[in-house]
């Protein structure tokens, strides 16, 4: 599965990326993630050189009918996207989608995650920022919108981290052989590990302590129960 992120901030991927099973994911080339920034392909007026000779390259611009966010403008948006599709081209058999991030688009799902591993080789995925992207650019694209829950984040970039790394966990080869095996199985909201009980706060002089017990059918070693009680308290 090869990612190609359309984003003014790539740097905001950095350690993400690097880290636990998404970072070997990469190292092991199960999966890609490339970047792309719109600014890089702004021209004409909007690229501005000031009298100490610095350059600023605008991709934004008012909204027509007012409001007050700032658009990010449709080119630079487009150019960056056939920047990768030209590059997508060169290979056989590939299988494209756009998403674009919207907190009114689709709601992101498991389901939807392992539908796009399925289904795609590469996916593009464009974060806006400030109002969001010119309407005309998911249009071209036949882009679908996406969002990751009901609320209002600053930009697209952290939807596009939680879509990597939903849509990874389902890329084989990408969890190993446990993890696979826990993904597969009835989960449980409430997980428990060494001591039994665990007193707290600490116990010392003064200090008056409270005992919290492991539930005791996960001491029982009866497989049968275990599995119903971690069904009664799955939250999925
Ligand atoms: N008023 C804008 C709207 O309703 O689309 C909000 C724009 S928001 C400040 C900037 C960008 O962050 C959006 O264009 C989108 O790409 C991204 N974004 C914000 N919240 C999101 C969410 N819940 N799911 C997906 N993307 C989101």
């Amino acid at each position: 599965m090869r990612f190609h992120i359309v984003t003014l901030f790539p740097e905001a991927f950095d350690s993400y990326l690097k880290e636990s099973i998404i970072g070997r994911a990469i190292a092991e080339k199960h999966i890609s993630v490339s970047f792309v920034n719109p600014r890089m392909f702004v021209t004409g007026k909007y690229k501005k050189v000031w009298p100490d000779g610095n350059v600023s390259m605008i991709v934004d611009d008012r909204p027509f009918g007012g409001g007050p966010g700032m658009i990010i403008r449709a080119e630079p948006v487009l150019r960056a996207v056939e920047s990768i599709t030209k590059k997508i081209a060169k290979r056989a058999k590939v299988k494209v989608k756009v998403i674009h991030f919207a907190p009114s688009g689709e709601k992101f799902t498991t389901a939807y995650a392992k539908t796009s591993a399925k289904k795609y080789t590469d996916i593009i995925m464009l974060c806006g920022r400030y109002e969001g992207i010119d309407a005309r650019v998911a249009k071209i694209l036949k882009a679908e919108d996406v969002s990751i829950g009901d609320y209002v984040l600053t930009g697209g970039e952290l939807p596009a981290m939680v879509l990597i790394d939903s849509i990874s966990r389902q890329v084989p080869g990408v969890l190993g052989k446990l993890e696979s095996l826990e993904e597969e199985r009835v989960s449980s909201s409430e997980f428990y590990t060494r001591p039994e009980i665990l007193e707290w706060p600490i116990p010392k002089k003064g200090v008056k302590s409270k005992k919290y017990s492991v539930p005791p059918v996960l001491l029982s070693g009866d497989h049968k129960k275990i599995e119903e009680w971690k069904k009664g308290t799955s939250k999925n």
